[in-house]
């Protein structure tokens, strides 16, 4: 047995390295269409922020990449080993350390999951209002990615609901930033920046994260629209009502076929409606009173109507969450049909027209199936992109999100860089941008031993 392997057992318990045969499949990939799984060295599970530093400092010392590794559901590819690495799996830091009502927030270690965290803020009649669709996510993971989610539009993305954590740096050191306060002018804001940093500037050990409190009242409504440009068009509109929707989805009309037949639900859409809309709007409200939270819904209705919708649902509880819950399946609606790509472009919300009239265009030329549904509110188009060849489908991506950048938004709203967009990031970031990015990356890790060659290289 090699002696970096010897000197990780040490720190962990030679019951938590795991080497050759041992790692299973899921420690070599996330769920990223496009990167290929790698098998690392070994595969090592600290218990304590303690573990944590050790063997960082014992990988940097002797220049053993590290790829830490939350529920591997991310879809950029960003905790994929290197072949002479380690993957760093915090599954055994899976405690809810607090809830704290009165400071209405939680602490929680890295591995907790969404769904357990979600479950333990309900007891406490309190919200953690970050939902990106896949519960078995991580916190840990959705500091690294930054995750957002359908929510979005009314509570922003995971950075607007960190208040503080603990990280450890390459070196070995630990970190405490930020706290249970929700503001702070104290220096850089270091919180910040490790948030969405893809396990690239220091491995997070511990998080506080802001809770909301849980408003018992959803109405949701379904408004199809004769195209996807009306229904982008409408949304900046509806957000001007300020109504505060809790979340404002477009979903397109292979992609809502997909959901539906894979939840097997019927929205009860007369037939003549379902055969003229090729784009629905989903929009859902919240709040502590039922009356007022179905009005919000019906004035947003009513507003749809006269932005063009051909007709406007009221759905009833149960049908509502169905339908987000299906709408959530979206991404494996889209592997079982043998999509190559997904992509998530971010722009200005009144640029989002635009940006799907190209898409189209782009699509067409190629002879490629671009499909999708989305994050209307936040301005964020998830596209899947179909085509056999590899070529080709790369090249439409290229132009989509090169097509996203012209008009002022960015690559990815939510799904990071990671492997999957470093080509095209390196390619189409400012130069400047790139550089000083470096700089701080060396600032942190100056070995490069945390993530080398995720986001750029
Ligand atoms: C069906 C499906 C739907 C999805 N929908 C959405 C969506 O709507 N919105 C959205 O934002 N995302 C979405 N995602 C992507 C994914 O859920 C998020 O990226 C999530 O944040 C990943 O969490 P994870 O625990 O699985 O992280 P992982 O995939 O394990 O890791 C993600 C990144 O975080 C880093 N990381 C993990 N733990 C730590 C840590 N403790 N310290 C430092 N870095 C760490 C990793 O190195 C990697 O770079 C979806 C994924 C799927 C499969």
């Amino acid at each position: 047995m090699d002696d970096l392997i010897l000197a990780l057992g040490r720190i962990v318990g030679s019951a938590h390295v795991l080497t050759a045969d041992a790692i299973t499949p899921e420690y070599t990939h996330d769920e990223a269409l496009t990167v290929a799984a790698v098998t690392p060295r070994a595969v090592v599970r600290p218990g304590s922020t303690e573990d944590v530093s050790a063997i960082l400092a014992l990988c940097d010392q002797q220049r053993v990449p590290v790829a830490a590794r939350g529920g591997g559901t991310g879809l950029s590819g960003a905790c994929t080993p290197l072949p002479d690495g380690i993957v760093l799996s915090l599954e055994r830091m899976r405690r809810i350390v607090e809830i704290d009502g009165e400071n209405q927030c939680a602490v929680c270690e890295p591995f907790v999951r969404l769904a357990e965290l979600y479950a333990a803020a309900e007891d406490r009649q309190l919200m953690y209002p970050i939902v990106p669709g896949e519960n078995s996510a991580t916190v840990g993971g959705n500091v690294g990615t930054n995750a957002g989610g359908m929510q979005a539009v009314k509570y922003g993305v995971t950075r607007h609901q960190v208040l503080g954590l603990t990280a450890v740096l390459a070196s070995g050191e630990v970190i405490r930033a930020g706290g249970k306060f929700v503001k702070v002018a104290s220096g850089y804001d270091l919180t910040q920046l490790i948030i969405g940093s893809e396990g690239t500037l220091a491995i997070v050990t511990e998080v506080i994260l802001k809770l909301v409190p849980r408003l018992p009242y959803r109405s949701t409504i379904l408004a199809p629209f004769h195209t996807l440009e009306e229904v982008t068009r409408s949304v900046p509109k509806l957000l001007a009502l300020g109504r505060q929707p809790l979340m404002l989805e477009y979903i397109d009309l292979m992609t809502m076929a997909s959901i539906l037949q894979r939840s097997g639900m019927d929205l009860g859409v007369p037939q003549e409606i379902r055969d003229r809309a090729l784009a629905y709007l989903v929009i859902v409200t919240e709040g502590r009173d039922e009356e007022r939270t179905a009005e919000d819904a019906q004035a947003l209705g009513e507003h749809c109507q006269e932005l063009g919708a051909l007709d406007v649902f009221m759905l009833p509880s149960q049908a509502g969450r169905k339908l987000i819950e299906a709408r959530e399946q979206s991404f494996w609606a889209a592997k079982a049909a043998g999509a190559g790509e997904i992509i998530d472009v971010v722009g200005p919300r009144a640029q989002i027209a635009a940006f799907v009239e190209r898409a189209s265009q782009v699509a067409q030329r190629n002879a490629a199936f671009v499909v999708g549904c989305g994050h209307a509110g936040d301005g964020n188009v998830h596209f899947a992109i179909f085509h056999g060849e590899a070529e080709v489908r790369n090249a439409v991506v290229r132009e989509l999100l090169q097509t996203g950048i012209e008009l002022g938004g960015a690559i990815s709203g939510e799904h990071g860089i990671g492997l999957a967009k470093k080509a095209f990031y390196m390619e189409f970031e400012d130069p400047v941008r790139l550089a000083l990015q470096r700089r701080i990356k060396a600032a942190f890790d100056p070995h490069n031993t945390l993530n080398p060659g995720t986001i750029f290289d």
